[in-house]
């Protein structure tokens, strides 16, 4: 039996995840997805990459900016901008209301995810259907039925609904509760890719991205190409807003939900010519709308059982890593 089964490899599970094994524990890592990281995700490209979920990290507090610090000194992440410019709901374009450093990776977001599990135990590609009581731990299922896990403690690092689906029936009504008061809005991302010949004309830019402010149909426009150490061909990241992706999010052809926001932008770039590639990636679950202010909730069960993520404190990539690391120090210091 391992000591610790962390159920999701995004930010909240991998720093938790670390932290435990670094602390001596023996921790197996789980998460349903082949690759690291949930929403800290990277779509490899021809020739390219884009970042089509988190789009840049920034800290708030000194517990993230010093683990900022550090991805910087191992040349993980670098300041990508300095200024968020925002495109108001009437169409105008507006410089950074503030300057502040804004990091990202030139290898892509998902290049610390990779370096945050470089040692861990990672099962990957297994869908966790269920958390069972048995004696002293805990048995995970997945719907492989070759699939066979159990642990003293156990940490589910997803998002609220996804917890519940592997939860619900070993929990208390409590903790069923406050699961279910987190509500998360949708997005959806589309990634374009334009031609070489259009790369000088990129390069004239004069912003790397904006913020989009009650927008019906925009949230965020990114010249994610900008963050590489020399691109060689543009590739923008546009993500709609909650209305707008609760709208297509069901749309039979996502091809077409992309070009609208295409669209969208068209005017704002008029130096770039038409992409040469356009991939849209949907977003069950992107940002927590009312989160706890609990860094995790703890289940009144027999055997330990806890929940974490961004939505436990904020809904950004410093709140899912707060969260992670809570847990952590929690199990830790109870041993
Ligand atoms: C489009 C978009 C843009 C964003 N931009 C920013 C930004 O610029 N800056 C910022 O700070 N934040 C941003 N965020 C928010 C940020 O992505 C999240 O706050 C953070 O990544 C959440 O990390 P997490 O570990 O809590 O959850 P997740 O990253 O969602 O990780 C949960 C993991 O659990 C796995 N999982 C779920 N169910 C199961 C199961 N049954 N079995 C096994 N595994 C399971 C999933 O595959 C996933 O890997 C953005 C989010 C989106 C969607």
């Amino acid at each position: 039996m391992v000591e610790v089964a962390v159920i999701g490899a995004g930010i909240a599970g991998l720093t938790c995840a670390q932290k435990l094994q670094q602390g001596g524990k023996s921790v197996v890592l789980i998460d349903k997805s082949r690759g690291l990281g949930g929403r800290l995700a990277t779509r490899r490209l021809a020739g390219t990459h884009a970042d089509h979920g988190v789009c840049y990290l920034q800290a708030k507090g000194d517990k993230f900016g010093h683990w900022i610090d550090e991805l910087v000194s191992t040349g993980i992440l670098r300041v990508w901008t300095t200024g968020i410019h925002r495109l108001a709901a009437d169409g105008s374009l507006q410089s950074p209301p503030k300057f502040a450093n804004y990091y990202a990776a030139p290898l892509g977001a998902n290049s610390i995810a990779k370096y945050l599990g470089r040692d861990l135990e990672i099962i990957g590609d297994k869908l966790i259907t269920s958390v069972d009581p048995i004696a002293h731990g805990w048995q995970l299922s997945s719907k492989d039925p070759e699939f066979s896990l159990t642990a003293t403690e156990v940490v589910i690092a997803t998002p609220p609904a996804q917890a519940l689906n592997i939860a619900r029936e070993s929990i208390d009504p409590t903790c069923i509760q406050q699961l279910s008061s987190v509500q998360f809005s949708r997005s959806i991302t589309a990634i374009a890719v334009y031609p070489t010949s259009d790369q000088t004309a990129a390069a004239a830019i004069p912003w790397q991205g904006i913020q989009c402010i009650d927008h019906p149909t925009l949230a965020w426009i990114g010249l994610d190409s900008s963050k590489q150490l020399n691109p060689t061909q543009p590739v923008l990241v546009i993500q709609s807003s909650a209305a707008f992706a609760e709208q297509y999010f069901d749309a039979p052809d996502l091809a077409v939900v992309g070009q609208k926001l295409i669209d969208e932008i068209a005017l704002l770039i008029p130096t770039l010519t038409t992409p040469e590639l356009v991939q849209v990636h949907r977003w069950g679950y992107a940002f927590a709308q009312a989160p706890l202010s609990d860094r995790f909730l703890t289940a009144q069960t027999a055997a330990p059982l806890y929940f974490c993520g961004d939505w436990c404190g904020g809904n950004r990539v410093e709140s899912a890593y707060l969260s992670g690391l809570a847990i952590a120090d929690r199990i830790l210091s109870n041993s």
